[in-house]
């Protein structure tokens, strides 16, 4: 086992031979000798745990590999269940095995997300309280999937049966999915969208990614609906959520327009030519106005003090006046699917949502969309960190001395008053004089270089200059650094439509359905679901040890074991008072090697460093 083997391989089981004077050698299963000068991490005796937090010696390779190897890919660690995708088909999600976890409790059973689902529906019921699920993992790790087998289990255990809600969950997802998800290099069906579904029913929120409907990376696609159009679509799933025939029949136009819209060529908008057939399409699709709509893609109305002048737009800016035609219509036509699923659902007072959002992401280029995407997912990690160590701090523990993967720096720096996005929207929306032809990269240029300046020469720690900067910037995040090119920053951050385009999409009456009103109100109780990628390639069942250490890092699962491990074992001695006095005696007691700042004592659980519980054990074993 030689050390480059095992920085390839992230780790490997091997025997302990022999220790003297610190010196440490060991033999791997292929009979190779290595010598180390530390103690490496001790297997733990048997590796049959379904919950990480009950491992004495508690490192990575712990026992995910060996479970994921015999097929499981549930494992708890305390409240979260931590998922690896098996990229194989796996038949433990069918109907019967919805019924086997109907009515147990967690640890009754294999891990598993129905046993999420299922606590989920039985605090619901207990406390009357609303519930939360969420999903978090990088992108292509299954939290789409997994969401999916969520709303599997509640819409077909107990709670749902003859309510006519089953057939309404499950047929909303299709459509969802086919408005908002599409292929990336590292998904085929990426959601490009966050959503936070409520089951039980009320609303829903979310934000979708509106650029890829005019511009899509090498090897990706559109949303995935343009293709069925193409294709010649079914209606059955829209039936479902009772959209009428006459709006199903809107919805294709308007997509249909979209199409139409990005064949319009700057050249085809000059005020001299006629009307062309791409533009009247486009009139008879959804009734605008062909002269209005031709004038204001190309022209802009700038106000002075007492009057307003017409003035033509650049080639390059009539193309975003058209993209962001684009993007407005397909934004609001998702919003307003949404709409209609949230209006197909039948109307409750208490609710379980669950919160599927956009992996984190990382690719050859990365621009706005990752960005957005990524902080997204910080802001995620952020509440996950938020919900395990509250948990915690309720116990009254100082957890200080654990140190844990902390993002708040990162997320500072990026909505803070003078952070990332403020400096996008200042050099985005800086009045500039009327006639003033800006080459576009000038404003990213100027950009990055206001963040070179606010954050890679204060040395911030979250950031950096690329060596050879040109207009990159580097944001260490907690799942990994990533690199993002600033060229088109400005440009879609802006993402707006003028005063007299919005107005003239909204005239015909057809379109004026597109933007629902919605207002949401939130309040409910988490649990937690961690997706994991085993490897890059997608392969079923090959445990990348690397790669998986890297996602049980960047999310900092090892820290929060660490807080919420050991002291189960002990719960019934700190009930009371007196309790707490027998048991701050035992561990007196117990072993010299425990001290004052090996634990500390909460309310009703007592919490070990790292090892210590170990140590209590085999003192326990030696008696
Ligand atoms: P993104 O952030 O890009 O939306 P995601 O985390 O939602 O990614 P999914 O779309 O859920 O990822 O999963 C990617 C692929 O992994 C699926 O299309 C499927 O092939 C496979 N997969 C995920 N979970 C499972 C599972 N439980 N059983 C079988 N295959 C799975
Ligand atoms: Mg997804």
């Amino acid at each position: 086992m030689s050390k480059r083997d095992l920085y390839k391989n992230g780790w490997k089981v091997a025997t302990i031979k022999s220790i003297e004077h610190e010196i440490v050698k060991v033999e791997d299963e292929a009979g190779e000798i290595t010598v180390l000068k530390e103690l490496p991490h001790l297997k733990n005796a048997t590796s049959e745990f379904d919950d990480l937090t009950v491992m004495n010696f508690l490192h990575e390779p712990g026992v995910l590999k060996y479970r994921y190897d015999q097929g499981m890919i549930y494992t708890y660690s305390g409240i979260v269940l931590i998922a690896l995708n098996p990229f194989s088909r796996l038949d433990c999600y069918g109907e019967e095995v919805v019924q086997v976890y109907n009515g147990r409790s967690k640890g009754e059973l294999e891990p598993h997300l129905y046993a999420i689902a299922e606590d989920a529906f039985s605090k619901l019921r207990r406390y009357n309280k609303n519930q939360s699920v969420v999903i978090s993992g990088e992108s292509g790790s299954g939290k789409t999937v997994s969401a999916k087998f969520m709303m599997r289990y509640f819409a077909s255990a107990d709670c749902q049966k003859n309510s006519g809600i089953e057939e309404q969950v499950l047929s909303t997802n299709p459509i969802m999915e086919a408005f908002g998800n599409a292929k990336t290099t590292r998904n085929d069906n990426s959601s490009r969208f966050g959503k936070f579904v409520e089951i039980l029913f009320d609303e829903r929120n979310s934000i979708v990614e509106r650029s890829r409907v005019i511009r899509q990376a090498k090897n990706e696609r559109n949303y995935h609906i343009f293709y069925q159009l193409c294709a010649g679509l079914e209606d059955g799933a829209l039936t479902l959520m009772k959209i009428d025939k006459e709006k199903q029949q809107w919805i294709f136009q308007v997509l249909a327009a979209i199409l139409y819209l990005g064949n319009v060529e700057v050249d085809e908008l000059d005020k001299e030519k006629p009307i062309t057939r791409n533009l009247n399409i486009i009139h008879r699709l959804i009734g605008v106005d062909m002269i209005e709509l031709k004038k204001w893609m190309t022209h802009r109305l700038i106000k002075m003090r007492n009057e307003s002048i017409e003035s033509q737009l650049e080639d390059h800016q009539v193309v975003q006046v058209r993209d962001g035609i684009s993007k407005f219509l397909y934004s609001s036509l998702f919003e307003c699917m949404e709409y209609f699923e949230f209006l197909c659902r039948a109307n409750a007072t208490r609710f379980i949502a669950v919160l599927d959002i956009y992996g984190f992401e990382y690719f050859e280029n990365n621009s706005f969309e990752q960005f957005c995407i990524n902080y997204a997912n910080e802001k995620l990690q952020q509440e996950f960190n938020r919900h395990v160590f509250d948990l915690e701090q309720k116990e009254g523990i100082n957890w200080s001395f654990i140190e844990f993967n902390d993002n708040s720096d990162c997320i500072e720096m990026i909505e803070n008053r003078s952070g990332i996005l403020s400096l996008l929207d200042e050099e985005s929306y800086l009045p500039r004089g009327s006639d003033q032809v800006t080459i576009d990269n000038s404003l990213n240029k100027s950009f990055v270089n206001k963040l070179y300046q606010s954050f890679a020469d204060n040395k911030n720690k979250c950031f950096s200059k690329p060596r050879f900067g040109g207009c990159n910037f580097l944001i260490h995040h907690f799942a990994y650094s990533v690199t993002y090119h600033g060229q088109g920053f400005i440009e879609k951050n802006k993402d707006n439509i003028s005063e007299q385009v919005r107005s003239l999409l909204l005239e015909p009456d057809k379109l004026k359905w597109l933007l629902p009103k919605r207002e949401c109100e939130k309040g409910s109780k988490r649990s937690l679901s961690l997706q994991f990628k085993p490897n890059e390639e997608k392969k079923p069942f090959y445990f990348d040890n690397l790669y998986v250490i890297q996602q049980l890092r960047a999310c900092g699962i090892l820290e929060t074991i660490r807080i919420s491990c050991a002291g189960f074992s002990m719960l019934s001695c700190v009930k009371s008072d007196d309790s707490r006095v027998i048991a701050e005696s035992i561990l007196k007691s117990v072993t010299s090697s425990i001290g004052p700042l090996d634990y500390q004592i909460g309310k009703t659980r007592i919490f070990f460093r790292v090892g210590q519980m170990a140590f209590i054990e085999k003192a326990r074993d030696d008696k």
